[in-house]
C-alpha cells in the first residue's frame, strides 16, 4: 500500500504520532511518504498539535483517510493502533539527527489545573516508555516531553538515576513541578547533564515560593544552568503582571508567558494577553522596559491595561 502523511501544524518540531505511524506502516511493508494532492494513496494519515492551527486544505486524493492528535490537535481524532503505540518513532521522515530521540517516560498528570488539558485527555500518570527504549540506536540526546515526569514519584526517581547513569543528556521540555522537588529530586536534577535549561511551571502565585525552593535546592547541589518558568496568562491581569515581574531581575531564571487557550477553541485571546506574552517573551523588551511603559503599537501603552481594570 501506499501512505501518505500530513503534518498538519508544520511546526519544525517532528510529529511523533506521524513517526509512529510511519514505523508501523513500514513494519507492514507499505511505502510512506508526505502526502501530495497530485498523487494518490490508499491511505492518508492527518496529524496535529494544536487545536488552534487551522486545518490543511487539501482535497484528499486517497481510498481512505485517518485523523489523529499528536497533543490536542483534533478533538475527534483516532486512537492510536496499539501496534504503532509501541514503536519507536521513525526518526527518517524528519531527518532527525542520528544521536537524538523523541519520547515519553510517562503519560498523564495526577494534578487537575482548571486551565490544562491533560489529566482529562490521558488520565492519571502511569509509565510509559523506560528511558532504554527511547535511547534506541546509540540517540543519546534525548528530547523528553512529559507533563508532569516528577509526579511519577519512585518510578520517576529511577529513570533519573538511568539518566544520569548511563550519561544521557535530557531536555524535558515541558515544566517540572516545582512543588515535587524535594531533596533527593533536586540532586537527580542537578547531576543530569541537560541539553537545555530546567523548566517549571509557575502558573499561580503561590507557585513562586515553590519554584524558589526548588531552584535553591538544586543549585545546592551544584546545577550551574538556568531555568525557564513557563507562566499562563490566564484570569486577572494583576496576578499575571506580578507573577512575571516578580522574576525580571535576572536571577538566572527566564519567564516564557503563554496566553490560556481554551481546548473547545472558542475563546478569543485578549490583547492584553497577547501584550503581555509579547513584552515577556522578548528578552530585548523585557529586560529594557516594563510592561506599564511598553507601547506595542504606536501610541499605545501597556499602562492603559492597568488603568481601565
Ligand atoms: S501539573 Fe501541568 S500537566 Fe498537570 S494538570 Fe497542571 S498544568 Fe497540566
Amino acid at each position: 500500500m501506499k501512505i501518505g502523511l500530513i503534518d498538519v501544524d508544520n511546526t519544525g518540531f517532528p510529529n511523533l504520532a506521524l513517526m509512529k505511524l510511519s514505523k508501523m506502516s513500514k513494519n507492514h511493508g507499505h511505502s510512506v511518504e508526505w502526502y501530495t494532492p497530485f498523487d494518490f494513496y490508499d491511505c492518508v494519515y492527518v496529524s496535529k498539535v494544536f487545536t488552534f492551527t487551522p486545518d490543511h486544505g487539501y482535497f484528499l486524493n486517497a481510498n481512505t483517510d485517518a485523523y489523529f492528535s499528536a497533543g490536542t490537535g483534533y478533538k475527534d481524532g483516532c486512537v492510536m493502533p496499539e501496534d504503532a503505540e509501541i514503536l519507536q518513532p521513525d526518526y527518517s521522515i524528519y531527518n532527525v539527527p542520528k544521536d537524538v530521540a523523541y519520547g515519553f517516560l510517562t503519560r498523564g498528570c495526577p494534578n487537575h489545573c482548571k486551565w490544562c488539558i491533560v489529566p482529562k485527555k490521558e488520565g492519571g500518570i502511569r509509565p510509559y516508555n523506560d528511558i532504554e527504549e527511547i535511547a534506541i540506536e546509540g540517540r543519546k540526546k534525548i528530547i523528553l516531553m512529559d507533563n508532569n515526569i516528577l509526579g511519577a514519584g519512585n518510578y520517576a526517581r529511577e529513570q533519573l538515576v538511568k539518566i544520569i547513569k548511563k550519561g544521557y543528556r535530557v531536555d524535558f521540555n515541558q515544566a517540572l513541578d516545582a512543588r515535587l522537588v524535594d531533596d533527593d529530586f533536586a540532586e537527580l536534577l542537578a547531576q543530569i547533564k541537560w541539553l537545555s535549561v530546567i523548566r517549571f511551571g509557575c502558573d499561580t502565585w503561590s507557585q513562586i515560593e515553590s519554584c524558589e525552593k526548588a531552584i535553591a535546592k538544586i543549585r545546592k547541589f551544584g546545577y550551574k544552568g538556568r531555568f525557564m518558568l513557563y507562566t499562563i496568562l490566564y484570569g486577572d491581569i494583576y496576578d499575571c503582571l506580578l507573577r512575571i515581574k516578580y522574576w525580571r531581575v535576572d536571577k538566572g531564571v527566564s519567564c516564557f508567558a503563554q496566553p490560556f487557550r481554551d481546548f473547545e477553541n472558542n475563546n478569543v485571546i485578549p490583547q492584553w494577553q497577547k501584550d503581555m506574552a509579547r513584552w515577556c517573551n522578548i528578552v530585548s523588551i523585557f529586560r529594557t522596559v516594563d510592561f506599564e511603559n511598553y507601547e506595542p503599537r504606536k501610541g499605545f501603552f501597556c499602562k492603559k491595561y492597568l488603568e481601565i481594570q
